[in-house]
């Protein structure tokens, strides 16, 4: 059995003359200010042990990361019903490209990418207020990760509002459509809300342990999925999870991830452990381009792919 503190220690010591490498997300005004010269790394194994190494403990945006939590509780409400108001296909463009809802009348090509999981919080706010909806979400975020410390970043959130002009011409497009049941600028509150949770690494890779334990978080007891949904969802991550990225992650890395703009990627080793690593540099497709490298040292000196070792 490796010894997990050393290899994460040995990968820190790799990736540490390069922190500060990439560009921080600068279209959403309160992301530009985050220092980019930043890396943390938690591994939470499914017997429990957690292991950390450099800013593990500091909370950041969470962003896409989001979208796995939503997708969650979205299937749990509507299951594979779901199915009729997003697609599962890698879109092979950017995060918050328009072009393919025109081509396919409203329907996202999958839950991760903007036009997809604006789709997703639409659903999940079925029968609820917009207030309710994000409410549910950070119970359900909280209760995953067994704490209760958790919060969203309302001045984040609120620069998304103010300047999210493309995720307004796609909820008005899919609305337009017929794919949007409730009012843009309500799902709108909720995705920004949902965007701006702000979580550590450690509590990102607590709370998304289920998909590594077959939909149970041994560290709780607590029952989240079922094993077949926890493994769509991370044949979802697997295929969708790094925007117009999914195949270089796959090929490099071989986990099921997924990754956000604010620097940080959660990634899965089905039956082993969850892994959070956040840096706020981003390569040229908007993912962390030191969480990647880490990630692939992980992969490499782990033999955690799921292609094999
Ligand atoms: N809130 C961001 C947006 O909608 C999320 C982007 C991301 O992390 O992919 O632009």
């Amino acid at each position: 059995m490796t010894d997990l503190q050393a290899t994460l220690d040995s990968i820190y010591a790799d990736i540490q003359p390069r922190i500060g490498e990439g560009k921080v997300a600068d279209y959403i005004p309160e992301l530009a200010k985050v220092d980019p010269k930043q890396f943390g790394m938690a591994i939470v194994t499914v017997d429990g042990k957690v292991y950390r190494v450099g800013n593990a403990d500091t909370a950041f945006s969470i962003q896409s990361i989001s979208k796995v939590f939503m997708l969650t509780l979205a299937l749990g409400k509507v299951g594979e019903g779901l199915w009729k108001r997003v697609g599962r296909e890698p879109s092979g463009s950017a995060f918050n490209s328009i072009v393919q809802l025109e081509h396919e009348s409203g329907i996202p090509r999958n839950p991760f990418i903007n036009a997809g999981a604006i789709a997703v919080s639409d659903v999940v706010m079925a029968g609820h207020a917009p207030r309710e909806a994000i409410g549910e979400l950070l119970r359900f975020v909280r209760y995953l990760a067994d704490d209760e410390s958790i919060t969203i970043d309302d001045k984040v959130a609120r620069s998304e509002t103010q300047t999210g002009y493309r995720n307004f011409a796609l909820a008005n497009f899919m609305r337009a459509y017929r794919n949007l049941d409730h009012p843009v600028d309500h799902v709108l509150g909720v995705y920004f809300h949902q965007c701006a949770l702000s979580m550590s690494c450690e509590q990102l890779a607590r709370a998304g342990l289920f998909l590594a334990a077959r939909g149970s978080n041994p560290t709780t007891g607590h029952s989240v999925v079922s094993p077949k949904r926890a493994r769509r969802i991370n044949a979802l991550m697997l295929t969708c999870g790094h925007y117009d990225g999914s195949g270089d992650f796959a090929y490099h890395v071989g986990l099921p991830g997924k990754s956000g703009v604010g620097g940080g990627i959660f990634a899965v080793a089905p039956g082993i452990a969850s892994i959070a690593v956040w840096s706020p540099g981003l390569n040229k497709v908007g993912n962390s381009q030191l969480g990647a490298a880490a990630l692939e040292m992980l992969a490499a000196r782990t033999g955690w792919s799921v292609f094999g070792d």
